[in-house]
């Protein structure tokens, strides 16, 4: 019997360790819960690194936990982490597809190492595959995978797919090892990106800098067919119309409304601390707002959660002081004796904490500079049970190419974003509601379980059109 195979690098597990103890729980973001309808069943296994440095000793013990929920470990050195996963992955793969080359560092060191991890997800791999076994291997951190996994099990089935997005090929060639990379992710049958222009820009790539063909939504490879399409990930819709009505979430509705009172409306910002995601602008925007239309003073406050990340990297470490500052400057300029314009938290909510933010806030203001889907957008709308509120949306998000009800922003004019807040603190409920429920409509259609099933769908059907040819 065939099995199915997802790897990527992080497993769906969250380990901590007590009283010299591991501790092992089961993470549930949208992506575990998607991808749990296939890992949890028969012989299906999810691979990928636990998420710490496990000592050589104890890795048995943990690879026996592991087993018994369907995962099998790849244990990666705390140098192997440094320089694979904080190096590679996040100083040049993250920057470069973000199209913030200026951050890129081209390290030797960092090459090396990406290619000595991704033979090690290899090594992983062909432990546990068998040549009829469909293989899912995810995101950026793992693109030389396909087709290392290619070489040692040529029959196998293998999907690809990138959660950020895929840049022009004009910023892609910066890469010095762009053609490694491209001729690694070609080991797959079908290649999946969130939306059409990405998959317009890899294919582009790919035919500028190998001899490879292409045409429509393939690209021919030798004697090998490979497709590249786009699927538009989504959210667990169902879980985020549910929480609004438990208990839970209502208690935390309840204090936020007493402590806001009923005058004012209430602005959501949500992000990690990233440079892709346009945290200044959306203050300066907020700053510009108060600025030119000082009526709206006492009107909003902006709830603005920054979730901490890679804050030892300096640019992240600056954005963060930059943010600081801002925020500061807004409030001591703009504050009264009982009203704030921005709350800013430096932290992480419990899921309860976030529905109650999303089932209380007018309006959702997302406006990253670049951002692969953008998830915090979709459990905006999921949780509006309500049907009201606004979503302002960059188009530089890959949901803004699904959300075409949202107010769409370039992320760069801050003019434009202002009068779109102003636009979302005087639209009537009416309008609101229609825009809100179509949007709903997509997102609850278009859901993770959506995703998952049609992207395995397009698997089978890629490798049959392979089989044909032959
Ligand atoms: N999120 C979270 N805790 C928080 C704030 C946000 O787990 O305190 C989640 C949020 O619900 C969303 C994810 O972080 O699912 C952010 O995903 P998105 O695609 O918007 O951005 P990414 O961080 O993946 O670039």
């Amino acid at each position: 019997m065939s099995k199915t195979i997802i790897i990527s690098n992080r497993l769906p597990i969250k380990i901590t360790e007590e009283n010299g103890e591991y501790q092992l729980s089961r993470s549930e973001g949208g992506l575990a819960t998607g991808l749990g309808s296939i890992y949890k069943n028969g012989h299906n296994i999810w691979i990928g690194w636990p998420g710490i440095e496990v000592p050589p000793e104890r890795q048995e013990n943990v690879r026996a936990q592991l087993e018994a929920l369907n995962l099998f470990p790849v244990f990666l050195t705390q140098e192997e982490i440094n320089l694979f996963y904080e190096g590679f992955s996040n100083e040049v793969l993250w920057p470069v597809f973000h199209y913030a080359v200026t951050y890129a560092k081209f390290e030797q060191a960092y090459w090396d190492c990406y290619r000595q991890v991704n033979g090690k997800f290899r090594d992983a791999v062909t432990q546990v595959a068998e040549e009829n076994d469909r293989i899912w291997v995810h995101d950026y951190q793992l693109l030389l995978l396909p087709e290392m996994i290619r070489v040692e099990r040529p029959a196998c089935t293998i999907g690809f797919f990138q959660h950020i997005p895929f840049p022009s090929y004009e910023i892609f060639r910066l890469i010095p090892w762009r053609t490694e990379l491209i001729n690694g992710v070609l080991g797959a049958d079908l290649i999946g990106f969130h939306t059409y222009d990405d998959v317009r820009h890899f294919m582009s790539t790919a035919t500028r800098l190998l001899p490879v063909n292409s045409s429509a939504n393939m690209v021919v490879k030798k004697d090998r067919q490979i497709l590249v399409e786009s699927f538009a990930m989504g959210i667990d819709f169902s879980l985020f119309e549910s929480l609004p009505a438990t208990d839970a979430v209502r208690e935390h509705v309840a204090a936020l409304k007493e402590s806001i009172g009923n005058e004012q409306k209430i602005i959501l910002s949500i992000d990690r601390l990233d440079y892709s995601k346009g945290i200044i602008q959306r203050l300066q925007a907020v700053e510009l707002l108060l600025q030119e239309h000082p009526e709206y003073a006492g009107q909003f406050s902006l709830y603005m959660i920054v979730v901490p990340s890679r804050d030892t990297v300096p640019q992240y470490r600056e954005l963060r002081e930059q943010i600081d500052q801002l925020v500061g400057n807004i409030n001591a300029h703009y504050r009264t004796l009982n009203w704030s314009p921005v709350h800013y938290y430096y932290r992480s909510f419990p899921m309860d904490f976030l529905s109650a933010l999303y089932a209380t806030a007018d309006i959702c203001l997302v406006t990253p500079m670049r951002d692969g889907m953008n998830l915090v957008s979709k459990e905006y709308v999921a949780s509006r049970t309500s049907n009201t509120g606004v979503l302002i949306l960059s188009e530089m998000a890959g949901a803004s190419k699904e959300l075409n009800d949202a107010l769409i922003v370039n992320p760069n004019n801050i003019g434009d974003i202002m009068q779109a807040i102003v636009t979302g603190l005087t639209m009537p409920a009416e309008e609101q509601q229609a825009r809100m429920q179509s949007m709903r409509d997509l997102v609850k259609k278009f859901n993770i379980h959506h995703w998952v099933r049609l992207f395995m769908q397009r698997l089978a059907e890629a490798k049959k059109m392979q089989q044909d040819l032959l």
